[in-house]
């Protein structure tokens, strides 16, 4: 019998199961088939070393009128996609009151600087292969015009004055000079140094699973909405090898989380905001790193499989093909201005949801319910993080210090769960 399940193969079930193995406990990973519906293997592919701070909700009246108005390209929404996170949303809301963003940011940004190292201990850890995916020229977001390339470098004043992230200002020409795959026509961009981008993050996720098993660690094909409590004591989870029990078990199912928790009788809300994403042949040069088109609300980030579009966030209530999604269609056009060429589609296209904590923070830590562990909510940057707040898990299912501020911060209990 193993010491701890843990359920969902993402970047944060996989990096949970990897830290707990390396402290030496018995782990049964149990997954689901189809790793690629995970939002683990379809993002954008950036370990955010510059995101200190979380999204905040819009506090602007004029900024949410944009976005009702569906004039701002990076959230699309239909009003019965919408509804059922009213509360939720209003809760994101109210977190986002500058104030309160600000202490949040305190916390966040404590997480986002181990993320880096917690990274590069999973690599050392995974090998060549994963290395091999790793590329460490930060990433660049572009500026249509002068006006747009003196606010951002305001901005990356602000956020090198607020918490030391290092950046540089790139004219229209300096720009051309560095990445010469962009055709001529932004005013320049802001380089963000410090961010690693992956080229498969999918592969990614993979190489540390398979780090884990080349440490001992077991994984099997089951399902989350068979977890139930041992009566006398921990938990049980139907697998294809039968059922199996621990006596900790860690629910790392990203954006299934809150429905598959509330059948155990804790209720959490999630701000889902789904992503799409497609691979493009370019038919010019690639990229040399990840290009951000903050006002399109899409990156362009070269990976192995083409040019990854990948989408802002969409409150879709049925998102039928992901094809179709107007986001991707506007993200396409963008795109080609940039590298004035057309694109051609070299796959089909993803869609996958960002588990958004409504408070911003991710969740990592025992519920009310003992053995009960939960480990998901990163939002946007759940791809970065995952290895950091796992680390700090597995540091708290071993040790027996009592929690610091920061683990307290990512605790469920906060959120009376
Ligand atoms: C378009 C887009 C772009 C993004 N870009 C970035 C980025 O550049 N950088 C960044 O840091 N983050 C990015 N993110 C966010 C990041 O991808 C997520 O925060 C992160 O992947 C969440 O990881 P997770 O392991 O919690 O969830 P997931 O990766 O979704 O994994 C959840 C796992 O649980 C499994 N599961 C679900 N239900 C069950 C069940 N019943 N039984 C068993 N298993 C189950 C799933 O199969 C899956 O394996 C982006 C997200 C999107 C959508």
């Amino acid at each position: 019998m193993a010491d701890v399940l843990v359920l969902g193969a993402g970047m944060a079930g996989v990096s949970t199961a990897l830290w707990l193995r390396k402290a030496g406990l018995d782990v049964l990973l149990v997954e689901r088939a189809g790793p690629e519906a995970a939002a683990s293997y379809g993002n954008a592919g950036i370990i955010q070393a510059e995101a200190s701070e979380p999204y905040p909700f819009p506090r602007a009246p004029s900024a949410i009128l944009r976005v009702l108005a569906g004039r701002e390209p990076s959230v699309h929404w239909d009003m019965r996609g919408l509804l059922p996170h009213l509360r939720a949303l209003f809760d994101y809301w109210r977190a986002s009151r500058p104030d309160r963003h600000a202490a949040t940011s305190a916390l966040y940004a404590q997480l986002v600087a181990r993320a880096q190292e917690d990274h590069a201990a999973l690599i050392d850890e995974a090998g060549p292969e994963a290395e091999a995916l790793i590329t460490r020229r930060g990433y660049l977001a572009l500026a249509a015009t002068p006006a747009d390339l003196e606010a951002a470098a305001r901005e990356a004043g602000r956020m090198h004055d607020t918490w030391g992230l290092e950046s540089r200002v790139l004219d229209a020409a300096a720009l051309a000079a560095e990445e010469p795959a962009l055709a001529p026509g932004p005013a320049g961009a802001v380089h963000w140094v410090g961010p690693w981008s992956a080229a498969d993050p999918g592969a990614l996720v993979a190489a540390y699973r398979a780090a884990y098993l080349r440490l001992g660690g077991t994984a099997v094909q089951g399902d989350a909405a068979t977890l139930a409590p041992v009566s006398g004591g921990g938990w049980q989870v139907t697998t294809e090898d039968g059922a199996q029990q621990a006596a900790r078990v860690v629910l790392a199912t990203g954006a299934a989380t809150p429905a598959l928790a509330a059948r155990l009788g804790l209720q959490l809300r999630l701000v889902p905001k789904r992503g799409y994403h497609r691979h493009y042949e370019t038919g010019g040069d690639n990229l040399s790193r990840p290009v951000i088109d903050p006002v399109g609300g899409f990156v362009m980030a070269p990976m192995r499989a083409g040019l990854r579009l990948s989408t802002g966030a969409a409150f879709v209530a049925r998102p039928g093909a992901p094809e179709d999604a107007p986001q991707l269609a506007e993200a396409e056009a963008r795109a080609a201005a940039w590298l004035g060429a057309p694109l051609r589609p070299a796959g089909p296209a993803w869609t996958g949801v960002r588990p958004c904590m409504p408070d911003m923070m991710p969740v990592a830590g025992e519920s009310r319910l003992p053995g009960l562990w939960l480990h998901f909510g990163h939002g946007h940057q759940g791809f970065t993080l995952g290895p950091t707040t796992a680390r700090m898990l597995a540091r708290r299912m071993t040790g027996r210090n009592a929690p610091d501020v920061l683990e307290e911060a990512l605790s469920p209990r906060r959120l009376g769960c």
